[in-house]
């Protein structure tokens, strides 16, 4: 093929959702090209996101860990301190490691890279605002749209993000001095993990959730509840139902104005910095939809079928631009599917089996109904639920606060939702996931032998209590 010949697809934004579309679409033989204004691959996951925060979140709690926690196991250790420098420069490097992965893969599978800003000339071309400088044209018979999400910022313009005092979390990622005190508008899961990191290594940390429950959309209200008394107990400190109306700086001091939702009752409170996590919204800046005929939705989402087709042909989307959930993971799911619709016309994405988690500590994550959902849809349900504190392994590892609750059809027994707390959730809930994903039955899963001792022994016996019973509860 020549270069002036079309592409069989352009990606356009290579975060988690356009990569992997992009290597899945050369792997099927595809003639692919990628296209990434940011100057490395990986998108807001990588360089801002999931892989820079787990860093902060994995080494602030062995720091936290170090001060607070070794005495008991008989490890004395003195003289403990903190390098935000090195500690900060260590995510750096994993991020940088990453992303330089994912350029290897894109040579190895033969994606070309193009370094720029694209926007639609037609339905079938685009122009692009080359990083080195010049425009370059780029025909392709399908387009991807994988452009993402930006941070939502304060409604009103009152509390203007400046990335030094008021930031994002991509401000809260590289923070150079511990603030004394930080307050976090916004009790998602942003707002809960970065918080985390701040507290643990330092600072007085208040979040204020206009809801009236922590954990953002999703979240099972039993879970909600017990995370708040863990993270409560931790020392960051809670005020729900509360909003943030206005900030104003003063003396290298931000003050919040909070309201109280239901009585309108104002209060200040006094910050070093703030965090603004009150969510994401999809980003299209620059695309020139409009030359595509590319159509959004009153929330600026891109509209997509169940096939992930744009308003216009050949056009297709996906990832944190279009519908669901904000994760890498579901983006990534969509971006395999969308190319296997272009290669043969089908491809699969079980919406109902996408899991959450939540990487502070203890760890929670999430899959398929909640409690609630079930409730508000009239199904009938068991529910097995069993305490880390039971488990023989968590209690060896002094680690035992939290619990796995599994929610079964009371009539048939299969799996519709599993909540965990505890240790290791993150890893725990990928069985969750293959439970809803097989339509396993509680029992299927209360029958499967789990290695003894072992954490996941706990999400055994909750399949045994919402069947049966378990035997160490
Ligand atoms: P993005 O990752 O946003 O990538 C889009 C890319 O498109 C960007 O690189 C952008 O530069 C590029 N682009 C946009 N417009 C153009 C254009 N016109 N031309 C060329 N390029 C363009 N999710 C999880 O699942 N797990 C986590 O632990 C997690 N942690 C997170 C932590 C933080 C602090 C944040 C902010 C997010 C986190 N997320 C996490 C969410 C996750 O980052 C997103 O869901 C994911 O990145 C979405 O992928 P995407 O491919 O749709 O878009
Ligand atoms: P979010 O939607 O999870 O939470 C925002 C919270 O802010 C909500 O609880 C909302 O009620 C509250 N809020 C909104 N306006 C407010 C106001 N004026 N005052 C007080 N509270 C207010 O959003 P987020 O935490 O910013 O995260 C953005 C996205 O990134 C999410 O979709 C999330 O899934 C994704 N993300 C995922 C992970 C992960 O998977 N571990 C980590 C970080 C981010």
């Amino acid at each position: 093929a020549t270069a002036a010949e079309p592409y069989d697809v352009v990606v356009i934004g290579a975060g988690p959702g356009g990569y992997v579309a992009a290597i899945k679409a050369a792997q099927l033989g595809l003639r692919t090209a990628c296209v990434e204004k940011r100057g490395s691959l990986g998108g807001t996951c990588l360089n801002v996101g999931c892989i820079p925060s787990k860093a902060m979140l994995n080494n602030s709690h062995i720091y936290h860990q170090t001060q607070h926690d070794l005495k008991r196991r008989g490890i004395d250790v003195t003289g403990v301190s903190l390098n935000l420098e090195t500690m900060l420069a260590a995510k750096d490097n994993a991020v940088t490691g990453l992303t330089k992965g994912i350029e290897f893969l894109f040579k190895q599978n033969k994606v070309d890279y193009i370094k720029g800003a694209a926007s639609f000339v037609s339905p079938t071309k685009i122009s692009v605002d080359l990083t080195d400088g010049g425009k370059s044209e780029v025909d392709s018979k399908n387009f991807l749209i994988a452009t993402g999400s930006e941070v939502t910022p304060f409604p009103g313009g009152g509390i203007p993000i400046d990335e030094q005092q008021i930031v994002s979390s991509t401000g809260a990622l590289s923070l150079q001095k511990v603030p004394e005190k930080l307050v976090v508008i916004g009790g998602g899961i942003i707002g809960l993990e970065m918080g985390s990191v701040w507290s643990r290594l330092g600072s007085e940390v208040t979040v204020v959730e206009f809801l009236g429950g922590i954990g953002g959309a999703g979240i099972d209200e039993d879970v909600a509840k017990q995370f708040q008394r863990l993270l409560t107990k931790q020392g960051i400190k809670f005020k729900l139902n509360t909003k943030v109306v206005s900030a104003e700086k003063q003396d290298g001091k931000v003050f919040l104005k909070a309201e109280a939702v239901k009585t309108g009752k104002e209060e200040t409170l006094e910050a070093d910095v703030v965090l603004v996590a009150i969510g994401r919204r999809p980003y299209v800046e620059g695309l020139n939809l409009a030359a595509a005929g590319v159509e959004l939705d009153n929330k600026g989402r891109i509209i997509i079928d169940d096939q992930f087709n744009t308003s216009a042909k050949n056009i297709k989307c996906i990832g944190d631009v279009t519908f669901g959930p904000m994760l890498a993971h579901k983006a990534e799911e969509e971006g395999i599917a969308a190319v296997e619709y272009i290669k043969s016309g089908h491809g699969h994405v079980n919406y109902n089996a996408i899991p959450s988690v939540v990487y502070t500590h203890p760890e929670v994550s999430w899959v398929g109904k909640t409690e609630q959902e079930l409730k508000a849809a009239g199904v009938k349900y068991n529910i097995g639920k069993f305490s880390f504190s039971a488990n023989s392994r968590a209690k060896t590892n002094m680690d035992s606060e939290g619990f796995v609750k599994i929610l079964a059809e009371k009539e048939t027994d299969k799996v519709l939702g599993v909540h965990i707390i505890g240790p290791n959730a993150g890893e725990m809930i990928g069985e969750g996931v293959l439970a809803l994903e097989y339509g396993a039955s509680a029992e299927d899963i209360a029958r499967t032998t789990h290695a003894h001792p072992t954490l996941s022994e706990a999400f055994k016996e909750a399949a045994m209590a919402a069947y049966s019973k378990p035997i160490h509860m």
